[in-house]
């Protein structure tokens, strides 16, 4: 156990064998700035003022020479030898509803959404809760280094967690959730994690974006938002593209919502037209974001936006969403790596 003072902010918290110095943060209920916990985005850098630090990730990538000159570290994969007294800006917004605590899960049931989208659902030793669009740390077998996978179920229990997880070509974890894992076996499970949860509070239409791997928070803040009574009535849209037709799917999965073809909508987009396979498709083609511009306009500015999946993806949807003059405070997403 060791324990990290943050004098700046007058507070102090323990830090278990094994856990980071920004996860245990958020575990003592302190607003430590994170978004990937991966060490891949950087927004968890802290300065090292006294004590000593290694990496659970070896070299996390967001770090710098400067930052090794200046003494900063990534707090989502920095693990203290000791007890330490670092600088961070301690923030409200960062603090979690639900407190993330590791605990492990038993697969439950395995679910083929698409050639390579697969639901995984995981019932919990320790159930915990967590708000819809959040995600979770899976331990694969035999994998160095938690994956972040969002949850795609809505729960009150938190007994069940349920991801929809798009396999990666000789992706580590990817191919051993995929290959590995049978029913009835276990996983390390940590979260809940993220700041891109449902808004219930924001009374506005709802526009989700997803490609690909953001399949899963997507459908939860859908299932949540058709579900709450503070947003009965607004309507939910939901774009999702994929390369070809194979690729496409969520539709089953929100026409069993309430109001689906009334105030949900759901768009497919492909973005190969020239391929083969898509020889027939009569829906939209191109890419997600223009697409949702081409549809909305500047109707985009009064909406609560959510957004989820590849990299590329994420940054011309966020283009966009500038471009339309979309206020910071209605557009969430956490970035996928
Ligand atoms: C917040 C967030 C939510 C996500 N939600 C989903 C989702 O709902 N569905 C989905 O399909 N995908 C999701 N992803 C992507 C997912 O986490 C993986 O990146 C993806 O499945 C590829 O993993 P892989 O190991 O198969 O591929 P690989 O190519 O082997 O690994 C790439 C990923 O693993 C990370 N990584 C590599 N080494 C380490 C290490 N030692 N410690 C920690 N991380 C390491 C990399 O940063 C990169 O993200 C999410 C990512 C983030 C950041």
């Amino acid at each position: 156990m060791a324990k990290i003072t943050i004098p700046a902010a007058n507070v102090s918290y323990d830090v278990s064998e094994g856990d980071t110095i920004a996860r245990a943060a958020t575990r003592a209920g302190l607003g430590f700035p994170y978004d990937c916990n991966v060490g891949e985005c950087g927004n968890c850098r802290f300065e090292l003022l006294e004590g000593e630090v290694t990496y659970l990730r070896e070299n996390p990538p967001a770090i710098n020479e400067r930052d090794v000159q200046r003494k900063r570290y990534i707090g989502c994969q920095a693990l203290p030898h000791g007890d330490c007294t670092i600088k961070v800006p301690l923030r409200d917004n960062f603090k979690s509803k639900f407190i993330p605590a590791r605990t492990s899960g038993k697969l439950t049931e395995m679910i083929d959404i698409t050639h390579d989208i697969r639901e995984f659902r995981f019932a919990l030793e320790q159930p915990n809760g967590f708000l819809p669009g959040q995600y979770g740390l899976i331990a694969a077998p035999g994998v160095n280094g938690a994956r972040a996978y969002s949850m795609c179920n809505v729960t009150s229990s938190g007994e069940q967690w349920h991801f929809q997880i798009r396999r990666v070509p000789n992706g580590k974890a990817t191919t051993s959730l995929f290959d590995q894992l049978k029913v009835g076996d276990t996983v390390g499970l940590d979260g809940p994690f993220g700041m891109a949860y449902l808004r219930e509070d924001a009374p506005r239409d709802i526009l989700c974006l997803a490609g690909g791997s953001g399949l899963s928070p997507m459908i939860s803040i859908s299932r949540a938002a058709a579900a709450s009574e503070a947003l009965e009535g607004r309507n939910i849209h939901f774009v999702y593209g994929g390369r070809t037709p194979r690729d496409i799917c969520g539709e089953e999965m929100l026409k069993e919502l309430r109001g689906f073809g009334e105030r949900i909508h759901y768009t497919p987009v492909i973005s190969m037209t020239d391929d083969p396979s898509s020889a027939g498709w009569t829906g939209k083609t191109g890419f997600v974001h223009d697409v949702a511009e081409n549809m909305f306009g500047e109707k985009i500015a009064q909406m609560e936006v959510y957004f989820a999946g590849p990299p590329l993806m994420a940054q011309a949807v966020m283009k966009m969403l500038i471009k339309a003059k979309l206020p910071a405070s209605q557009m969430h997403f956490d970035q996928f790596y």
